[in-house]
Formats: structure tokens, C-alpha cells, sequence
């Protein structure tokens, strides 16, 4: 299957007055259509950085990368594969309303059409916010509102959902449900998903693949696909599983230990 889109061999360095801090080392990797990805690394290491490559909002010192199979020129952003960035925080404004909110990037893009604007109306509906639609962000629960902005990315149908440690700002059980809220919400639309996370057990209840990165500058370290014999359970049961075990106890040791796996 041909790659959505292709790192080779990117790497990249900040620069500033205090010298170099190199963040990504020879990083190869491929992101599939359709799949939902998972990165692990701990704190610091570059998986932010590594978001904004795939991007396209920070360019690479060195390395290629490949939009469905063609090489992008230096300094150009994909074009043929549309991405919708979701952050750790919501960043909802609370000036206004949850529709207006959510219509914010078909209005920036000029794309608030009457198909898009009942496209967001259907979204609302379907994940229980239409009632909300008029309120503030201030009313709506912390998961209501990660909704919310999952809703406003997905209104602008991107191919390439990137996800910056979305749920880490919400308590655990929340967090629980509105992470298997979202990964059913984008694997119902077929959609391609990366998710940054420094919670294995977020990675394996969730992805169908984990990277593993190293410390800084982050190399890949291991890459594992997740496949549970019943197929997708909700995360809950997905723990109580031994493979669930299994793939945390292996990744845990790749993450915490200096055994590199391929
Ligand atoms: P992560 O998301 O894994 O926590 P980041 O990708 O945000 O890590 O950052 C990787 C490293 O690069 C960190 O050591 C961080 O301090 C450094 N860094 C991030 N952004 C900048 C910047 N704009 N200028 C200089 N250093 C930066
Ligand atoms: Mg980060």
C-alpha cells in the first residue's frame, strides 16, 4: 500500500543565541492511509517537533518526504494531503458560541458553504453536542469540549488527523471515554490519525501501530503493530486482556531500557 505520506532519514536541530538543540535524529517512517498511529517518547524528546514536520510547519534540515509518493521540493507544504492538527489544549474561544467555534476554520479557509455548515450541524448532532450548540465553552464538560474541537478539525474534512497529546489535560476517567470517544469517532470515517502520547497504555487501547522514540534527539526506537484476537474492545476491556499485558510490558522495557527492537 502506498504510504499517505513518507519520512526518510529527516532530522532536525533548533537553533538559537545558547548554540544547537538537536531534536530528531534520522527519523524513517511511513504513515499508511487509514491507519491510526500512535508515538510514545518521553517528555522533551521531539515528538512535538516531529508533528510539525509531518505538518509541514517546520521544515527538516535534512531527509526527504514523500506526499503519496511524491518527493516534496524543500520549503513546500503538502498539498494533495489535507491536515487537521488537534492540540492538548482545546483552545476554544469563550467569546463565542460552540457552533461558531466550530465553523471557525471553514470561515478562515472561506468554505463556510450551506453543504459545510450542515455537514457541522450533522457532526454536532451525532456527537451529542446540538443541544450545546448556543452555550460558551465554559458550560460544556472538559470531554464536551475536546469534542468540540475534534468537530471543528473534522469540519474542514482533513485526510491526516495530527494529534498533540490531545487528552492529557483531562482527568483519567474522562480521559478514558473521550479517547475512545475521538479514535471511534476518526476510525468510523476512515480517516488517517497520529497521535502523540506519552501514555502507553493510550497508545496500545487505541492505535493500530506504536512508534517508540528515544530520548533526544528522538530516533525511532521500535515500531509495533497492536492487534487484540477480538478485534477493537473498548479501552477498559482492551486492559484486561493479556496481549494488552504483553504489548506493555515489551514497549515498556523499550522505553525505559536501552533495548532496541525492530
Ligand atoms: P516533546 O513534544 O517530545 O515534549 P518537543 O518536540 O516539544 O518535545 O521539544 C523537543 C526539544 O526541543 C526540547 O528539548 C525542547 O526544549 C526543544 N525545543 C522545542 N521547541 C524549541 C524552540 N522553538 N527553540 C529551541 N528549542 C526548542
Ligand atoms: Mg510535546
Amino acid at each position: 500500500m502506498q504510504p499517505l505520506l513518507s519520512l526518510q532519514d529527516i532530522s532536525y536541530a533548533y537553533h538559537n543565541l545558547k548554540g544547537e538543540t538537536p531534536a530528531l535524529s534520522h527519523i524513517s517512517m511511513d504513515i499508511f492511509p487509514g491507519e491510526f498511529l500512535a508515538i510514545v517518547g518521553p517528555s522533551g524528546c521531539g515528538k512535538s517537533t516531529l508533528l510539525s514536520v509531518i505538518a509541514g510547519l517546520l521544515a527538516p534540515e535534512s531527509g526527504s518526504i514523500y506526499c503519496r509518493g511524491e518527493l516534496l521540493p524543500p520549503q513546500t507544504p503538502c498539498r494533495s494531503v489535507k491536515i487537521g492538527y488537534m492540540l492538548q489544549r482545546d483552545h476554544l474561544f469563550e467569546w463565542r458560541s460552540i457552533y461558531r467555534n466550530v465553523i471557525l476554520g471553514l470561515e478562515l479557509n472561506h468554505t463556510l458553504t450551506r453543504e459545510n455548515t450542515a455537514y457541522v450541524l450533522q457532526l454536532l448532532k451525532d456527537y451529542d453536542l446540538y443541544a450545546f450548540k448556543d452555550k460558551k465553552p465554559s458550560e460544556l464538560s472538559g470531554g464536551m469540549r475536546q469534542r468540540a474541537a475534534l468537530i471543528r478539525t473534522m469540519a474542514v474534512r482533513p485526510d491526516l488527523f495530527l494529534l498533540d497529546e490531545p487528552f492529557s489535560a483531562l482527568d483519567f476517567q474522562t480521559r478514558l471515554n473521550v479517547s475512545a470517544d475521538i479514535a471511534n469517532i476518526i476510525r468510523s470515517t476512515d480517516k488517517t490519525a497520529v497521535l502523540i502520547t506519552h501514555d502507553l497504555s493510550e497508545a496500545i487501547t487505541l492505535a493500530d501501530r506504536v512508534l517508540v522514540l528515544s530520548k533526544r534527539p528522538a530516533g525511532i526506537k521500535c515500531e509495533m503493530p497492536i492487534r487484540f484476537p477480538v478485534g477493537r474492545l473498548d479501552p477498559l476491556e482492551i486492559r484486561n486482556t493479556s496481549e494488552y499485558q504483553r504489548y506493555f510490558n515489551h514497549l515498556w522495557e523499550v522505553l525505559t531500557g536501552d533495548e532496541s527492537i525492530t
